[in-house]
């Protein structure tokens, strides 16, 4: 049986490939490529059906980060000319979030930047969730605030989140080189205590940052032994300003080879295609419909996105339909894993027994972190920086302007 055959058998029994197979998706060829789309989406099909779940990130708070991560333009010394704006009134948080579910979206995410909040941080949480709720209580509720201290995911989850996301972004080999004010185990410990508390965790990957596919691979297997609910695949937006401004490392090809890596690996989770899908993907976006099962609608934390009534279009024009306030996202038998894991308060994957050893879940898994690092993929470089892409957001929340939904 080919490669592929053998990756859509394993997506539709629910089975996770092997890390060699992992690494064979990256590798396979742009003659390939529509064939692995397909096989992913057989996957996807038998999971999600055709529907496309729409998130819609309202930013409570930009730039002015403490922390160094080099992939973002709201960092520590970022000459990055993104919006700065301290914590939105709940008011106006609710406005921005009620323009998304007015624009179809089932999840609204709210996110600050900082290392972490503080107690009066969560008490303004509380607010907001509660002001969004008032307006519509079927919305779902995902909030990203950083590093969680004892406690708080409790509070939040007490207050009505549904879920909290936390990204690792990378592996844990090369988080080192990205991030110096905080580590790869900070990272692991905040999506665990926010599982332990009961809410859906939501953590994911940034591609394009110069890492190896291996690396790509380490950080996926890692985000199914956190037992992820759901799995943003972030391609780095080099924002002028930031350490990583000149990394264009990513052709849509590549960014369609990744998300089709992700889906096999993470078969029944969701898989969601977030900040740079404009940008990379470009023309190809409806391809990456096949594979993933969720985008976020409309503008990102400091990037403009396309229009929002354009992502609607698109999910029409491809075939797909806006998943419902009222349909579940995920399988009925993954629901019940990740209900049961909250309810123990530990880690989803397979490997949970073994988790907490080495700072997480990280370490989980058997896959060799001490193998020689390969080279960073340089594929797709010919295309060249596409800065007349980069969009600085300028409209939504913090501004004056109608948010984009
Ligand atoms: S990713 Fe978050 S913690 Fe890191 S610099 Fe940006 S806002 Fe700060």
């Amino acid at each position: 049986m080919d490669l592929l055959d053998t990756l859509t058998a394993k997506g539709l029994r629910g089975e996770v490939p092997t890390r060699e197979e992992a690494l064979a998706v990256l590798a396979t060829t742009d003659d390939e490529l529509l064939d692995v789309v397909a096989a992913a989406g057989k996957v996807r099909r038998r999971w999600f059906g055709r529907r496309v779940k729409l998130n819609y990130l309202v930013n409570l708070k930009s730039g002015l980060c403490p922390e160094d991560c080099s992939y973002c333009s709201q960092r520590l010394g970022s000459k990055a000319e993104i919006l700065k704006y301290t914590w939105l009134k709940p008011e106006q948080a609710a406005d921005a979030a009620r323009a998304g579910v007015a624009g179809g979206a089932k999840r609204v995410c709210l996110v600050a930047s900082g290392r972490g909040p503080t107690d009066r941080d969560i008490d303004r949480v509380t607010d907001t969730m509660a002001a969004i709720k008032d307006a519509d209580p079927e919305v779902e509720i995902c909030v990203c605030l950083g590093l969680l201290s004892d406690n708080q995911a409790e509070r939040l989850k007490a207050a009505g989140a549904d879920a909290y996301n936390h990204n690792l972004n990378t592996s844990e080999n090369t988080y080192g080189t990205i991030t110096k004010t905080h580590t790869y185990a900070d990272r692991v410990d905040t999506v665990q205590k926010a599982h332990g508390a009961g809410l859906s965790a939501c953590s994911g990957l940034i591609a394009g940052m110069g890492e190896t596919d291996e690396d790509l691979v380490d950080v996926v297997f890692a985000l199914r032994e956190l037992g992820s609910d759901s799995v943003p695949v972030n391609f780095l937006i080099p924002f002028e300003g930031t350490p990583l401004a000149k990394e264009w490392n990513l052709t849509p090809q590549r960014c369609l080879r990744i998300l089709a890596m992700v889906r096999f690996v993470n078969p029944d989770t969701e898989v969601r295609i977030a900040g740079g899908r404009e940008v990379h993907l470009r023309s190809m976006q409806p391809l990456g419909l096949h594979i993933a099962n969720s985008i976020f609608l409309g503008d990102y934390l400091t990037s403009e996105g396309q229009a929002g009534q354009a992502d609607l279009d698109m999910i029409k024009d491809a075939g797909f339909e806006v998943e419902g306030a009222g349909e579940a996202t995920l399988p009925r038998h993954r629901a019940d894993v990740a209900e049961a894991a909250a309810a123990a308060g530990s880690c989803g994957g397979s490997a949970a027994s073994a988790c907490g050893s080495g700072g997480g879940c990280g370490p989980c898994g058997g896959h060799s972190h001490g193998a020689p690092v390969a080279a960073p993929v340089t594929e797709g470089t010919d295309d060249g920086p596409r800065e007349d892409l980069v969009k600085v957001r300028r409209r939504g929340a913090g501004t004056e302007l109608a948010p984009n939904a």
